[in-house]
C-alpha cells in the first residue's frame, strides 16, 4: 500500500513542525518545500541545515526545493538552488526530490551523486503543470535510469488523459509515482494501488496545497480507508461534473466501513462519458453512480437496464455483470418520492421546474402515482419531448395520466392546481451556483409545498424565497438518502 507523505507547505518551520504533529498519526512521509519558506526561514536553514528535520522523529523526510515552472516558489537563480539542496542534503533528509528534464540536467547530475554517495533516496521528478505528455511510457523509463524513483506530476485535462496516466503507471516495472493534478486527477491520489505507486501526497488541510487536488492525510485515512486498499479491494466510483461537492464518497464508504467490507468508492470528474466506461472496464469499478449530466450517456452504456432507465432514459446507478458488462438501474425515482411519500395525496397537481435526467424521474414518479403534472422548462421543446414520451411510456404501462408542458412560470402566473407542489429540479442553485432561481420573477401564493432536489446547498435561493412566502419546502437530501441507499444495497449484491 503506497505511503501518506504530507507535503509541509507553511513559511516558517515551527508552522511546519505544528502541522507534522497534528498528522503524525496518519502519515508516513514529509516533504519540506524549502521554496515556500520565507526569505528570513531559508536563512536560519542555511545557518543550521538539521534544524529541518529535527522534529521529523520516525519518518522518512523529502529535501524539495521547486523551480517555478514545476508549480514552486523558488525566486532565485538555479545556481544558487543546487547550492541549497547540497548544502542541506547532510542535514538527515532520507530522499531528495530532482527535476530530471533535459534543459540543465548535466548541472543537477552532481547533486544526484552526492545524494547516492549520502545514502539518500533520489527522486526523479517531472512536472507537467498543464497537460499530461504523450510520451509517458519512455519518460518513466527515462527518470528510473537518473534516480531510485520516477515520479511524474501532470494535469489531465479530461478522463482520457487520465486514462493515459494509469496505462503509464500500470506499464512501468520500476518503483515510481505517478499523480495527476486538478480535478480530472484527484482519483489517482486515492487509488496510489492501482497506479503502483509507492507514495502519495498530501496537504494539510485549510493551509496551502502544494498541488492543486491534494487531500488531508485525515480524509485519505478515514474516507478513503488508505492503508486498508489492496489487490483484493472491490472499487466503486461517482462520475459527474462537477463532482467536489458530492456526499456520495463519504456516504458509501461509510456505510462500506461500517459493514466491514474491502471496499472504496472513488469520485470521478468526468467530460467523456464512454472514455470513463473504458476506465471503469480497466480498472475495473464494481458498481458506479451517476450524476450531472451524465446519466442519459449511462442509460445508452448500459447493456442491459430496468424499467425505471426504459423509462426514463436516464440512469444513475451502474452495476458489473458477471461478463463484465454494465446493468443500468434508476434509483431516483424511488429517492424522490420517499421524501413527499406522506403527503402525496394531497396534491391535486405538480409543477416540475427542469427536463433532464432527475426531471424525467420526477415526473415519471407523480405520474406513475396518478398526480397530474405541468413539465416546465427554460427549453420549452424539451419539456415538449419528455412529456409525449413519458406519455407514451405511461399509456403502455396502462396508467391513465395528465401531462402537459410549458415555459418556466413568471410574473403572475396562476399555477392553479399544478401549484399545489412545485419540484425543482433543473441543475440552478446548485453549488457552486449559489445565486440561481430557475423562476426568479415567480411569486410564491404561500400555500405551495415547493420541493427542490437539490441538496447541496441544503437551502437554495428559490427554497429560501419559498419559505418566505410561508410555503412548505423540501430539499434534496432526503432524496439522496433514499436514493444512495437503494444504490448502496444493488452495490452490495456484485460484493462478496
Ligand atoms: P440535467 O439532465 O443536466 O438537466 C439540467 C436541467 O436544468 C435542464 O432542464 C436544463 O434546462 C436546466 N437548466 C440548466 N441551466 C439552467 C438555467 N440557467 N436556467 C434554467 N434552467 C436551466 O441534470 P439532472 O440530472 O436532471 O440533475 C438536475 C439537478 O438535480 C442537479 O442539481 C442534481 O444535483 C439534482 N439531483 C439531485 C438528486 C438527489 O438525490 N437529491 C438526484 C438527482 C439529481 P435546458 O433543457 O433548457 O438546458
Amino acid at each position: 500500500m503506497p505511503d501518506i507523505c504530507l507535503c509541509l507547505t507553511a513559511e516558517t518551520m515551527a508552522q511546519n513542525n505544528a502541522l507534522f504533529r497534528q498528522y503524525r498519526s496518519c502519515i508516513d512521509m514529509v516533504e519540506l518545500r524549502v521554496d515556500l519558506l520565507s526569505d528570513a526561514e531559508q536563512a536560519t536553514l542555511r545557518a543550521d541545515p538539521e534544524l529541518a528535520v529535527r522534529e521529523f522523529h520516525g519518518v522518512d523526510s523529502i529535501l524539495t526545493v521547486r523551480r517555478k515552472i514545476d508549480g514552486g516558489s523558488w525566486k532565485r537563480s538555479e545556481v544558487e538552488r543546487i547550492a541549497l539542496l547540497e548544502h542541506m542534503l547532510p542535514a538527515g533528509f532520507t530522499s531528495i526530490d530532482v527535476e530530471a528534464d533535459q534543459v540543465g540536467l548535466s548541472d543537477r547530475l552532481s547533486l544526484i551523486a552526492s545524494a547516492r554517495a549520502a545514502g539518500v533516496t533520489v527522486i526523479a521528478s517531472r512536472h507537467y503543470m498543464e497537460y499530461v505528455p504523450t510520451d509517458l511510457d519512455s519518460e518513466l523509463q527515462r527518470l528510473s535510469a537518473i534516480g531510485d524513483y520516477a515520479k511524474i506530476a501532470a494535469r489531465p485535462n479530461g478522463i482520457a488523459d487520465f486514462r493515459r496516466l494509469l496505462h503509464a503507471a500500470r506499464a512501468h516495472a520500476g518503483p515510481h509515482v505517478v499523480l495527476g493534478m486538478g480535478s480530472y486527477g484527484v482519483a489517482s491520489r486515492i487509488m496510489g494501488h492501482t497506479f503502483g505507486n509507492r507514495f502519495t501526497f498530501s496537504s494539510a488541510a485549510d493551509v496551502q496545497q502544494a498541488a492543486s487536488g491534494h487531500i488531508s492525510p485525515d480524509v485519505l485515512q478515514t474516507l478513503y480507508a488508505h492503508g486498508e486498499t489492496g489487490s483484493a479491494t472491490r472499487y466503486f466510483a461517482v462520475a459527474g461534473d462537477p463532482i467536489a461537492h458530492s456526499k456520495s464518497p463519504e456516504y458509501h464508504n461509510r456505510r462500506f466501513r461500517a459493514d466491514g467490507l474491502n471496499a472504496l468508492y472513488v469520485p470521478f470528474r468526468v467530460d467523456d462519458f464512454d472514455e470513463f466506461m473504458e476506465l471503469a472496464r480497466e480498472l475495473p469499478l464494481s458498481g458506479i453512480s451517476v450524476t450531472v449530466p451524465h446519466k442519459e450517456s449511462a442509460a445508452r452504456a448500459a447493456a442491459t437496464v430496468n424499467e425505471g432507465v426504459t423509462a426514463t432514459r436516464a440512469c444513475n446507478t451502474l452495476i458489473r455483470q458477471s461478463d463484465g458488462s454494465y446493468r443500468g438501474v434508476n434509483t431516483d425515482i424511488e429517492g424522490f418520492l420517499s421524501a413527499i411519500r406522506t403527503r402525496l395525496s394531497t396534491f391535486r397537481g405538480a409543477t416540475v421546474l427542469g427536463a433532464g435526467g432527475a426531471a424525467r424521474a420526477a415526473v415519471y414518479a407523480l405520474a406513475s402515482e396518478g398526480v397530474p403534472v405541468l413539465v416546465c422548462n427554460r427549453t420549452l421543446s424539451r419539456a415538449q419531448t419528455l412529456v409525449a414520451e413519458l406519455g407514451e411510456i405511461l399509456r403502455d404501462e396502462g396508467q391513465s395520466t395528465t401531462l402537459s408542458a410549458a415555459a418556466l412560470p413568471g410574473d403572475g402566473t396562476d399555477l392553479g392546481a399544478y401549484g399545489d407542489l412545485i419540484v425543482q429540479t433543473s441543475s440552478v442553485g446548485m453549488h457552486p451556483d449559489h445565486e440561481g432561481d430557475p423562476i426568479p420573477a415567480y411569486r410564491f401564493c404561500g400555500t405551495e409545498t415547493v420541493y427542490d432536489i437539490i441538496y447541496t446547498p441544503p437551502m437554495t435561493p428559490i427554497l429560501k424565497r419559498a419559505q418566505q412566502a410561508g410555503c412548505a419546502i423540501v430539499n434534496g437530501s432526503g432524496m439522496f438518502d433514499a436514493q444512495a441507499d437503494a444504490q448502496y444495497r444493488l452495490f452490495r449484491t456484485v460484493l462478496p
